[in-house]
């Protein structure tokens, strides 16, 4: 993206908005529209929401449920995220004191930053790491402290992160399942982790968006339900990715009663609210049976599976996720000059649009040799997909 500069006496654009560009994933989405390329980049699904959200969204509407919401949420869908909550994850948690909803995932993370981390705090990501974290660290005039995880298992090492930690650490960002390499946190992991934040006094900031999507037997488990980070952690959460709703923009966080006051008044004067009827239609989603749950689960993995077999297939290699609805892959063999190089030829000549690896680094060397695609897509998109993506590969045979 071109932006223009006019000289001014003094910069009109502030420092902070200087120091970050715009999001890579969400300008794929726009180039897929321009090229008419197949959008495997952005992850949102192609298929129909849930009809149950859909018909609570409309009679909501209806029912004139059409001004704004109590500011920290709907109590009828404060109610129903505890409620899901203590049955998903075992928590016990009071909607009239630790609940907020919020606009989407996204401002989620922004408010309980906002909430919690000072100018010159340092902030610890996992890095390859979703790309909201970085600018979300910046806006809050954090320093953000990247610590690798390591393929082709993406497991970090203790020692790095051990090293990562100091007096000036505020919160580590966790993201599990994680976008975009498909880990899973194990609980060891999240025990380790949770040492050291006791030790250090550190908060979690977690985002666990894809905590229904797993794969191959892998469990969710929820950084608030470790002992050490039961207090000191500020639980992310959204209905876009379980209910296939992005675009509703409706998320909440869990914390204890002090960080949640905190929070609440950062998040009422970041939008004061998020849509009313869709909050009435979010509890309308965590009270959807059990088995909605094995299904999406169930339709994931064939999902997961339809993308493996496009990847052998075309002859990409890639590391198998473990959960959420990505697959990150390495292009190195293709010869390309890098990751940007490959994805715009992807999206202009192929026409299919993924995410360069480089935009979940800070370091966009590191992230040079792989490329990101999201497969929570139609059985047709896909096959569509591998079609195109075929052809990719004659070019590479002719070129040999
Ligand atoms: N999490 C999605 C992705 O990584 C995008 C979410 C968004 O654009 N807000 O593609």
């Amino acid at each position: 993206m071109t932006t223009h500069q006019h000289s001014h006496p003094r910069p009109w654009v502030s420092n902070k908005a200087s120091q970050f560009t715009e999001s890579v994933i969400r300008e794929m989405s726009r180039l897929a529209a321009k090229h008419q390329a197949i959008n495997l980049a952005q992850g949102f699904p192609d298929f129909e929401a849930p009809q149950p959200l859909k018909d609570a969204a409309c009679q909501a509407i209806q029912d004139d449920i059409n001004q704004y919401a109590i500011t920290w949420g709907d109590k009828v869908f404060r109610d129903a995220i505890a409620a899901k909550t203590k049955w998903y994850l075992g928590l016990d948690v009071d909607p009239e004191t630790q609940i907020t909803v919020t606009c989407g995932a996204t401002e989620a993370m922004m408010s309980a930053m906002l909430a919690t981390v000072n100018p010159g705090d340092e902030v610890i990501v996992f890095e390859p790491h979703y790309e909201n974290y970085g600018p979300d660290a910046i806006l809050c005039g954090a320093v953000p402290r990247y610590v690798h995880l390591r393929a082709p298992d993406w497991h970090f090492d203790e020692k790095e992160l051990e090293a990562a930690f100091n007096k000036k650490t505020k919160a580590i960002i966790i993201n599990t399942p994680h976008n975009p390499t498909g880990k899973v946190f194990t609980e060891a992991e999240l025990t380790f982790i949770g040492k050291l934040c006791e030790y250090w006094d550190v908060l979690v900031l977690t985002d666990e968006i894809y905590e229904h999507i797993l794969y191959d037997g892998h469990r969710h488990v929820a950084p608030a339900t470790i002992e050490d980070l039961k207090d000191r952690t500020i639980t992310i959460n959204a209905l876009s990715k379980t209910y296939s709703v992005t675009g509703w923009r409706v998320g909440y966080i869990i914390a204890n009663a002090e960080l949640t006051g905190a929070i609440r008044k950062v998040h009422d004067f970041l939008t004061v609210g998020a849509a009313a009827p869709l909050q009435r239609a979010g509890a309308a989603a965590m009270h959807l049976p059990e088995n909605y749950y094995t299904h999406l689960q169930q339709l994931y993995d064939n999902k997961r599976q339809a993308m493996l077999e496009v990847l052998d297939t075309v002859g990409i290699p890639y590391f198998k996720p473990q959960g959420a609805y990505y697959v990150f892959c390495d292009i190195d063999r293709f010869g390309y000059a890098d990751d940007i190089a490959f994805t715009r030829h992807l999206v202009q000549d192929i026409g299919v649009a993924v995410v360069p690896g480089s935009s979940f680094f800070e370091d966009p060397v590191q992230g040079n040799r792989f490329i990101r695609f999201c497969f929570c897509k139609k059985p047709e998109t896909l096959q569509a997909a591998q079609e195109r993506l075929l052809t990719l590969n004659s070019e590479i045979k002719l070129a040999r």
